[in-house]
């Protein structure tokens, strides 16, 4: 297992704005702080995420809000600007996935696990999946130079834990206030939770990462899988 990221280059490939912070934001920090380069991918403008009371220009709020968190984070960003609701593993979009993965060059790909409750997350599993395979071919040709070879990938937990068997977990006890403090960045989203009586997305992050951690014996973690195919596993 996986000790330290020190050397590693860390690309988390989300569906919407938010969703580093509540699957994998402290993972990226914990990289960080042991070297790696980090980076967030995000495919979709966020702009049917409204809440109540409608946002006018909700897609340029959002961008700005990723922004905000990204740069607590201290990673790279990348935007592809899918609409909500109409991703889909379809060349189009493939072809600008595999190009964001061929800029930054990752070691290791975080990605949503492929039994998601979201149909936008599944989708987002599949572009992931089949860009950072495709994005070590030359005959798929994007503006950036190929990789030499496939990076790893590790399945995301899904958001409040349903239907996702933690494979393990990555203490992220030093992260949680980080945590915390990019998602209030969306408050666009803070409030649509809130108006839909639903416990808050604050409160759901915090409970879902300290049950992980009860989970693992720590404070707080965050769950992945492994994504054991043939050239993505690696011996330790
Ligand atoms: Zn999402």
């Amino acid at each position: 297992m996986r000790v330290d990221f020190s050397g590693d280059r860390v690309l988390a490939i989300v569906a919407h704005p938010d969703d580093a912070e509540l699957l994998c934001a402290g993972t990226l920090a914990r990289a960080k702080a042991d070297g790696a380069a980090i980076a967030v991918c995000v495919l979709c403008k966020g702009e049917k995420g409204q809440p109540a009371r409608p946002i006018r220009n909700l897609a340029a709020v959002r961008r700005k809000e990723m922004a905000a968190a990204v740069r607590l984070l201290g990673a790279k960003l990348f935007r592809c600007e899918f609409g909500d609701g109409e991703l889909a593993d379809i060349p189009i979009q493939r072809k600008k996935v595999i190009e964001v993965v061929r800029q930054f060059r990752p070691t290791l790909v975080l990605a949503h696990s492929p039994d998601d409750y979201h149909a936008d997350h599944r989708a987002a599993a599949a572009l992931a999946e089949a860009a950072s395979w495709f994005c070590s071919s030359a005959g798929h040709k994007t503006r950036s130079p190929v990789l030499e070879t496939q990076p790893a990938l590790w399945w995301m937990d899904c958001v409040n834990m349903s239907g996702f068997e933690p494979g393990f977990f990555a203490d992220i006890s030093d992260y949680v206030e980080l945590k915390r403090e990019m998602l209030r960045c969306h408050a666009s989203q803070l409030q649509r939770f809130v108006a839909n009586d639903m416990s808050s997305l604050e409160e759901m992050m915090l409970r879902q990462c300290r049950v992980r951690g009860a989970q693992a014996g720590v404070a707080a973690a965050e769950a992945f899988r492994s994504h054991l195919a043939w050239k993505r596993t690696r011996a330790w």
